[in-house]
């Protein structure tokens, strides 16, 4: 999930499937390895790829409320940095481990990369449950871990960002710490801070509209149309929410929606401003008087033009892929497909959008909001939406060029696309000493 999104338990997994490893890391290893076939990327800018320039870890203790003290472990993987500062989320779960963060740090590369932003890749977090945080814990967390990684992290040179179990005011209590030892209000530290404190106006919903977008523009590529296509999404959170919402203003009927818990389904098509996102109010989805409920594995399997995963990483795997019926898949979390999965996929003809297109707006609007904070000089929403418009169509655009001149999936296509941006940055600077 890229975003701030609150932390759910995978509700399917390829955990302890041998021939599926299901770790960020193995997936992201062997998509880069299957898509060097389709680059003439120099093979050594493919090897320094394959490996993390950086991997910092800390140890952050944490006074509790009842007055004992708890040590958690924090990271920041800093994949690569060729085409400007590391960029990428900071995630709080008990999941988080240097090999997940190095994956998820690459994936960032390549989403930078997609969307031509003059950002690398990185991804960090602490290996902790926030829901068994406390507000003021959770505060105490944050600002230690800041300070324990100040060192390796700026506006320069690498700027987190909101992720699974991180919000808007986890960036604003980290930007704060960070800002404290420097002696001075450095807002660029971080993305995705509330408004009111440097943050950009339509951050929040940015990754889902993204994925919106990249739905409407892959409807229309295979001359669909918008109002008889049907879409399930798993995560009505902060991806799944303004996606799903989206796209329903938008003229899709969007059949069904989850939340941790379970899924609602009205083959009608739900009124999705009536039902609460899982961020506005946990437990509202599967709370909500729908026509019928559905478990999120049976989600997965509905018979509906567009799946969109939109939760976490590891959802569609060889267990559950020969029962995916949708016509395309849209993905909204980082890495919900496996690689295996992937190519059932393929081999069905399943168009599968990927996770570093689809949805980039979350970084394309950090990027916008990390020119607000050095400029100090805030964009309206309109500007925001406009601009995130402009630049997923760019994007998209040069996905598609190559899916259409070589016959690539959409996978394989965004990775060429950025593969060859960050392999021409690398020749061009060279390598030193
Ligand atoms: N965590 C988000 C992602 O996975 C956004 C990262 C950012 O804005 O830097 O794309």
């Amino acid at each position: 999930m890229p975003d701030h999104a609150p932390v759910e338990h995978s509700p399917t997994t390829a955990e302890g499937n041998d021939d599926e490893p299901s770790s960020a890391l193995a997936t992201a290893r062997r998509q880069l390895e299957r898509a060097t076939t389709h680059t003439d990327v120099d093979e050594g800018v493919v090897e320094r790829l394959k490996h993390p320039t950086k991997l910092t870890r800390v140890s952050v203790p944490l006074r509790r409320d009842d007055g004992s003290l708890e040590v958690f472990t924090g990271y920041r993987a800093q994949h690569d940095d060729v085409r400007g500062p590391y960029k990428g989320g900071l995630r709080y779960h008990p999941e988080v481990d240097a090999e997940e963060c190095i994956g998820l740090s690459m994936w960032m590369t390549w989403k930078c990369a997609v969307m031509d932003l003059p950002f690398g890749g990185g991804k960090g977090g602490v290996a902790v449950d926030p829901r068994t945080l406390s507000s003021g814990e959770r505060e105490r967390l944050t600002r230690r871990f800041a300070e324990e990684i100040r060192d390796v992290i700026g506006p320069k040179t690498d700027v987190p960002a909101p992720d699974m179990g991180t919000d808007a005011q986890t960036m604003a209590w980290f930007m704060d710490a960070y800002s404290m030892q420097s002696g001075e209000t450095t807002p660029g530290v971080v993305t995705g801070k509330p408004p009111v404190i440097g943050g950009s106006h339509g951050r929040e919903g940015a990754p889902g509209r993204s994925v919106a977008i990249v739905t409407r523009e892959a409807v229309d590529y295979y001359d669909w149309d918008l109002s008889d296509v049907t879409v399930a999404v798993q995560g009505f959170g902060s991806v799944g929410a303004p996606a799903a919402r989206l796209l329903d203003e938008w003229g899709a009927t969007v059949v069904a929606v989850s939340d941790v818990d379970g899924a609602i389904y009205d083959p009608a098509g739900l009124d999705t401003n009536d039902v609460e996102a899982h961020d506005e109010r946990p437990g509202m989805v599967s709370g909500y008087d729908a026509p019928e409920t559905l478990t999120n594995a049976e989600l997965l399997e509905l018979d509906v033009d567009v799946l969109v995963p939109a939760a976490v990483g590891n959802v569609v795997t060889t267990e559950n892929v020969h029962d995916v019926s949708a016509d395309m898949v849209v993905e909204g979390a980082n890495g919900p497909t496996t690689f295996a999965a992937d190519a059932v996929l393929e081999e069905r003809d399943v168009p599968v959008i990927p996770d570093i297109l689809a949805n980039a707006g979350g970084v394309t609007v950090s990027y916008f909001e990390w020119l607000q904070d050095i400029n100090r000089r805030q964009w309206s929403l309109d500007r925001v939406h406009e601009e995130l418009e402009s630049e997923m169509l760019g994007a998209w655009d040069a996905v598609r060029r190559e899916v259409d001149a070589r016959g690539l999936t959409w996978r394989d296509a965004a990775y060429v696309v950025a593969l060859s941006r960050i392999g021409e940055a690398k020749s061009t600077r060279g390598l030193w000493p």
